[in-house]
């Protein structure tokens, strides 16, 4: 699948931080430690809706993991998944009328549109779930051969789900109780009542045709495959077991990233599927979380036709911790473009106050676990240090502005 442009990343005169990052396996900020290439595999969307701010804060996290590994001399290859056909999606192209093909193309589309005003750096491989069904059938037939998945028994709909035990780590992505896991697994996608599955919590791996449905001959029989083993394999084919960072939002922890380790361990006999599991905080609006279930999405194509500049967007989504779930309103709007206007000012200026401590303290703070709010702090006492009693460094502004577009992604 076709990913989106990228944009020049300027080096950054001075010394690099090697980047620590939460872990949610661990449930402690840990170093990375990437080798000359450091790998990246963040969860997509599945191309139903419009990009609302949820999406855009967890890309903006991990696309700020990315810029800090560039930082440090790593090259980076970065993985992404779409999840271009599956229960939400097929639902949605149903209650619209529309077909679903035509529905995920054209939100595609519009996601990468996005990403690009919102200088998201691109991914290298930019999967589709349709063009990975031959890899996932292929590991499905090896999953059934290891005796570690099975077919219920439903002569009608044999579909083939995954024995949840089966890799002997299950989990520790992410450390949650039964009673957690459960309540999640019914929450998120699960179908723990389907009759013939030998343990409620035993996840989907291909689903049989159904009619009506889309399917695929394949030698599993025709089907489609499920969404957890989807992210295994175009991970594992792609960067093999033990990649540094599994990113997504928060509410992909479980089931989706316990079972995307577990299928790929389970398979290869090996650990860890990946070295960080690293999630972001969610998105809310008027005191809820921002979903599609609740109808509260503030999408940034909408932001972005009403003339917000994108890198409003991108300042006011990194105000806050990315780890932290956090309101959106109309003050973290406001407030971002006053502050990108105070930048833009300041490092406009034919001098200012040198900037090589503020460059300093901005690599200090993305290093500790990308501390955005640290680091846009810093860049404003610069900026009103500038702006109310000037100074001499006729360099500093060509500098700052350097170093706000490498290390947060921001334009000025
Ligand atoms: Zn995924």
């Amino acid at each position: 699948m076709q990913s989106w442009p990228s944009t020049q990343v300027p080096r950054v005169p001075g010394t690099p931080r090697p980047l620590r990052l939460y872990d949610t396996a661990a449930g402690e900020i840990r170093p990375t430690a990437p080798g000359p290439t450091a790998t990246m595999y963040v969860c997509g969307i599945t191309p139903y809706d419009a990009t609302h701010l949820g999406h855009a804060a967890t890309y903006l996290a991990f696309d700020l993991v990315h810029r800090q590994w560039l930082d440090n001399g790593h090259e980076v290859h970065y993985v992404q998944n779409v999840t271009d056909v599956d229960d939400p999606l097929l639902e949605r192209a149903e209650r619209d009328k529309d077909d679903w093909v035509v529905l995920a193309m054209r939100e595609t589309a519009l996601f990468r549109e996005d990403m690009t005003a919102l200088r998201v750096l691109p991914p290298k491989d930019y999967i589709g779930a349709v063009e990975s069904i031959p890899e996932i059938v292929e590991t499905v037939g090896k999953l059934l051969a290891a005796g570690v998945a099975y077919r219920v028994d439903d002569a009608e709909y044999p579909d083939i789900y995954y024995s949840h035990l089966a890799s002997g780590r299950f989990g520790t992505v992410s450390n949650y109780s039964p009673e957690q896991m459960a309540t999640y697994f019914a929450e998120r996608g699960g179908d723990p009542d389907r009759p013939g599955k030998r343990h409620p919590l035993d996840a989907l791996l291909w689903r049989a045709a159904r009619p009506g449905e889309p399917s695929w001959e394949s030698e599993l029989g025709p089907g489609r495959p499920g969404w957890h083993v989807e992210c295994s394999v175009i991970a594992l084919n792609r960067l093999g077991m033990g990649f540094d960072v599994q990113g997504g939002g928060s509410d992909l922890i479980f089931p989706h990233h316990e079972f995307s380790a577990a299928h790929a361990e389970a398979l290869t006999g090996e650990h860890p599927f990946a070295r960080h599991y690293s999630h972001a905080g969610m998105i809310g609006l008027h005191g809820e979380k921002m979903s599609k279930s609740r109808g509260n999405l503030v999408f940034v194509s909408r932001l972005r036709a009403d003339q917000v500049d994108p890198m409003a967007i991108r300042l006011g989504l990194l105000s806050g911790h990315y780890r932290a779930d956090r309101p959106w309103t109309d003050e973290v709007l406001s407030t971002a473009q006053d502050r990108l206007a105070r930048w833009r000012a300041a490092v406009s200026l034919a001098a200012a106050p040198p900037a090589g401590d503020l460059v300093d303290r901005l690599r200090t703070h993305l290093a500790n676990d990308l501390d955005t709010p640290a680091a846009l702090a810093a860049v404003d006492a610069w900026a009103d240090e500038a702006l109310s009693t000037g100074g001499a460094d006729e360099n500093s502004g060509a500098l700052v502005r350097t170093a706000v577009d490498a290390l947060l992604g921001v334009l000025l």
